[in-house]
């Protein structure tokens, strides 16, 4: 398909497939589905380059079903309804969101579509398989119980996708996925899709594609154009109060900013950033890794209904989160990887709307920056944001930091760093905050600007008096302004 506005229409897929994806409201193909689409309908191998939120799944999806369709059936035995379509995905969450969307597209067809994931009841799952499934995504090591538990059979996919192939690397799911491909029929369709382009995905795809197309939406590495990115050098004990002036001050209207996507590093600092911002008044939750999938599911679903309005994650928890048209991530901490944070702002600016990217960079966190710089072939406009005197956070807070807080501060620190909570603080008052994490917020009288427009707005309004009232909140404003 060359010309230039295709349609969905102009695929061959079957009418039931058409009807699926006019429900969903689809219209016109994304880029990575125009490409795909003939090509995987042509039963060839392929590597795409292509971030989340790209449409990447109905770019598999779709024409994976039409291949297999001819062979849908009515029939209740099990044994008529074998997987044929496997997708592999490295989290829980990935492998819901994209059964959901297979599930629909499937919708009007006999064709059975499930999902198998790790952290909850095995059972379930292994009656469902048994009772035979056509479109299976899995998560590796949960499809590896069920290989082992004689509840699914593999020998007769035809297709097998690797869905955030450099996450399931990274995640070191290479060996089970190695023992899953050994069990599926030699002769198949391979598909694979990756954000980003390492030596060790490119190694993969060697191995695993047959002469594949190589399909790329976006150039390597690339991120989103309609992204904004915005760096701000801020010094490490400001960031808390800075990302609370942003959150509540940053929104439409002034008001406070709406579905905002906060990455840290750490679980420690998910857990406890989140619990920060609920007590200035932010409805905000946590999700990693260490939180049950129900608490995951309950956490995703209040920050798509609104109810929760920061979602402060962790890589792996935010991995595959399918939330439309997100505005704004801010990367609370520099991630250790630079491919983090393709995956990280992957979450805004998707299908062409605008999105806001911040990352808070401390004086430490240069080489990170620098990486990530190499990768995206970009060179960051560093916004400085003067640090705030020691003089003017006690002002600020109305109290005095004393000498046992600061050793409180790096007892949290150590914590930090070896991942767990200290059992005692010797010589340290119990009921001590964290200045970090804990340090109470005063409303400001700042204006307030929304993300992107509201940017722009400040760059030309920096000259008010309110850069004299607040200065460190205008020395925020003055650094939104001048990307
Ligand atoms: P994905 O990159 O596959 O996770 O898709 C991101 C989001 O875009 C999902 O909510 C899809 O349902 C949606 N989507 C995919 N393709 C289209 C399309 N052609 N038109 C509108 N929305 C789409």
């Amino acid at each position: 398909m060359t010309n230039e506005h295709p349609k969905f229409q102009n695929f061959p897929l079957d009418s039931r497939i058409q009807a699926a994806i006019a429900e969903m409201g689809y219209v016109t193909p994304t880029p990575i589905q125009v490409q795909a689409i003939p090509v995987v309908l042509a039963g060839r191998d392929v590597m795409g380059a292509a971030q989340t939120g790209t449409g990447k799944t109905a770019g598999y999806g779709l024409p994976s079903l039409q291949r297999i369709l001819p062979k849908a059936n009515p029939s209740m035995s099990p044994a008529r309804h074998p997987v044929r379509v496997l997708i592999l995905a490295p989290t829980r969450e990935l492998a819901d969101q994209v059964n959901e969307n297979l599930v629909r597209y499937a919708a009007k067809t006999p064709l059975r579509v499930g999902v198998v994931y790790g952290g909850v009841d095995i059972k379930p799952q292994s009656e469902m398989l048994r009772k035979g499934v056509e479109v299976l995504t899995a998560t590796p090591g949960r499809l590896l119980d069920h290989v082992e538990g004689r509840s699914v059979n593999l020998s007769q996919v035809e297709i097998v996708i690797l869905d955030e192939a450099d996450r399931m690397l990274d995640m070191g799911f290479l060996p089970d996925i190695s023992r899953i491909l050994n069990l599926l029929p030699a002769k198949r369709q391979n598909l694979m899709f990756s954000a980003t382009f390492s030596p060790e995905i490119k190694k993969l795809a060697g191995n695993f594609l047959s002469s594949p197309v190589l399909i790329e939406v976006a150039r390597e590495n690339s991120t989103a154009e309609t992204v904004q990115q915005v760096v701000y050098q801020v010094h490490d004990s400001e960031k808390t109060d800075v990302l609370i002036d942003m959150l509540k001050t940053g929104g439409p209207d002034n008001g406070p900013m709406k579905q905002v996507l906060v990455f840290v590093n750490a679980k420690i600092t998910c857990r406890r950033l989140a619990g920060t911002l609920q007590r200035v008044g932010i409805k905000a939750d946590a999700i990693h890794g260490d939180k049950s999938q129900d608490e995951r599911t309950a956490a995703l679903q209040a920050f798509k209904d609104g109810t929760c309005e920061v979602l402060v994650a962790t890589d792996v928890a935010a991995r595959g989160l399918d939330i439309a048209e997100l505005p704004t991530v801010i990367n609370f901490d520099v991630p250790f990887s630079a491919e983090d944070y393709v995956h990280r702002i992957g979450r805004t600016g998707r299908a062409g709307a605008k999105g806001l990217a911040v990352m808070f960079a401390t004086g430490g966190d240069s080489r990170l920056v620098e990486a990530i710089e190499k990768l995206t072939r970009q060179k960051f406009n560093m916004q400085p944001l003067s640090p705030m005197s020691r003089e003017e956070r006690r002002a600020r807070r109305g109290r005095s930091e004393s000498e046992s807080q600061d050793r409180r501060r790096t007892q949290w620190r150590d914590e930090d760093r070896q991942g767990r909570r200290p059992i005692d603080v010797p010589n340290a008052p119990k009921s001590v905050y964290d200045p970090i994490f804990d340090a109470p917020y005063e409303e400001s009288e700042a204006p307030q600007t929304a993300p992107v427009e509201a940017v722009q707005r400040a760059a030309d309004d920096r000259s008010g008096q309110r850069q004299k009232k607040k200065p460190r909140v205008s020395v925020l404003l003055g650094g939104f302004g001048r990307r």
